[in-house]
């Protein structure tokens, strides 16, 4: 049987991600996914410019500017009672500037790059984890037990469900840092232009629902609230989704005849509440170790970030000849200093703002006064729908 040195199971950005650097650090890395791609994904395709800055370090630069992602210049935030605050969102020195995409673009453009660089990718359904004295060896496939591929090392980039985490970890995620959202695509939707707006609903706290842009007249749109207190209010998502395009301001916007498609939800795991992340032979990236920031609910960044990070601690790893856990501790250090101070910064905005509706409110009109203090009247009116 072949032994290759690296599994990577699934083929999400943490994953081609990890499976790119090692492959170009010249490892037999085998890159596994149960989705023939491209694939779509259920996420609001927003992509943050630190996301776009560690593919550009990975000299994915050319590809994504080959690729037109849709730019980003604004972030529109709506409060419960209806005040609109604006903020620029600038492209950074470095060229790196925030994007929609959506998933089945984004994530294609990184396998297809992993591959480009030596990975091996084949679609494969990763049932479980091969154990041997303590030690994960491979992966048991779903064409039956006897299908085993052996490596020596096992990366867990298989997203929030992940079959691998849930096999090999004994603590359960707590609703209090999950969260579940929606979304789906309107082709025909008076968008604003490069801006995504983001509408603080008091319906829907804490949480909110979003209408991102991902080219003209089409929108990704969709909703997510943190679990507990979605299942404890009893709430439905698809019916909160039909509300949310029911109501008026989102009616007006829609052109007569269009119909919301690829509707498709997913939960989140908040790296609100820091898992076990180390095993012998095996280390989970993105969401499978619930990496997701729990005020925005965006984890592309912290994805990609832990990919990389797991590559390089790997690459180390099996240099000085053993992946047992003590070798792989370095990947937990980075994640945790990397993460630490912007998880605690949105976990505790979204425990004491996030559900407050007259906190968001007032906090909105502090905004705005001072926008227009600093602005003048003129440059703080709010962006149109469309340029004049
Ligand atoms: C509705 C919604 C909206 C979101 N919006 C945003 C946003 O706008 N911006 C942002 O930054 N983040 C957003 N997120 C979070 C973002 O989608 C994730 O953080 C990101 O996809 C994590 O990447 P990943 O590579 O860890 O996992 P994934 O992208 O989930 O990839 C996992 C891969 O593993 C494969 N897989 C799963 N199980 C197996 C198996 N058993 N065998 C083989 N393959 C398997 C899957 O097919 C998949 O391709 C959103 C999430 C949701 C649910």
């Amino acid at each position: 049987m072949r032994q290759w040195d690296v599994i990577v199971v699934g083929a999400g950005p943490a994953g081609s991600v990890a499976a790119l650097l090692l492959a170009r650090r010249g490892y037999d890395v085998l890159l596994l996914d149960r989705k023939r791609f491209p694939r779509a994904k259920a996420c609001g395709d927003a992509v943050p410019a630190s996301a776009i800055r560690i593919l550009m370090e990975l000299g994915l630069g050319p590809a994504i500017a080959q690729s037109q992602f849709y730019p980003l210049d604004g972030l529109r935030i709506v409060a419960p009672a209806g005040r609109i605050v604006d903020f620029p969102l600038n492209a950074a020195t470095d060229g790196a500037q925030p994007y929609t995409v959506p998933r089945d673009v984004f994530d294609d453009l990184i396998r297809r790059a992993a591959i480009a660089d030596g990975a091996a990718f084949e679609i494969r359904n990763v049932k479980r984890a091969i154990i041997e004295c303590g030690r994960v060896t491979g992966v048991v496939t779903n064409e039956g037990d006897s299908h085993q591929i052996k490596a020596r090392v096992v990366i867990a980039a298989d997203g929030g469900g992940s079959a691998l985490v849930r096999e090999l970890s004994r603590e359960r995620r707590q609703d209090s840092h999950r969260a579940i959202a929606v979304r789906g695509y309107l082709d025909g939707f008076d968008e604003i232009p490069n801006t995504v707006e983001v509408l603080l609903n008091e319906n829907v706290l804490p949480g909110y629902q979003w209408i991102f842009p991902i080219g003209p007249r089409r929108v990704n749109i969709g909703l997510g609230m943190r679990l507990d207190e979605y299942k404890r209010r009893g709430m439905n998502l698809l019916r909160m989704l039909d509300v949310f395009l029911a109501s008026a301001s989102v009616r007006a916007r829609i052109e007569p005849g269009a119909t919301v498609t690829g509707v498709s939800s997913w939960p989140l795991n908040f790296a609100s509440q820091w898992p076990t992340l180390l095993y012998d032979g095996l280390l989970p990236v993105g969401d499978a170790a619930g990496f997701i920031n729990p005020l925005t609910g965006g984890g592309i960044r912290n994805a990609l970030f832990s990919g990389v990070t797991a590559a390089v601690t790997i690459d180390r790893a099996l240099r000085s000849g053993t992946v047992a856990r003590r070798n792989l501790q370095p990947y937990i250090e980075r994640c945790r200093a990397d993460l630490r101070r912007s998880t605690r910064i949105a976990y505790f905005l979204q425990r004491s703002l996030l559900g407050n509706a007259l906190l968001l409110d007032s906090l909105a009109a502090t905004f705005s006064a001072a926008q227009k203090w600093r602005s003048g009247p003129a440059s703080s009116r709010p962006k149109p729908l469309r340029p004049a």
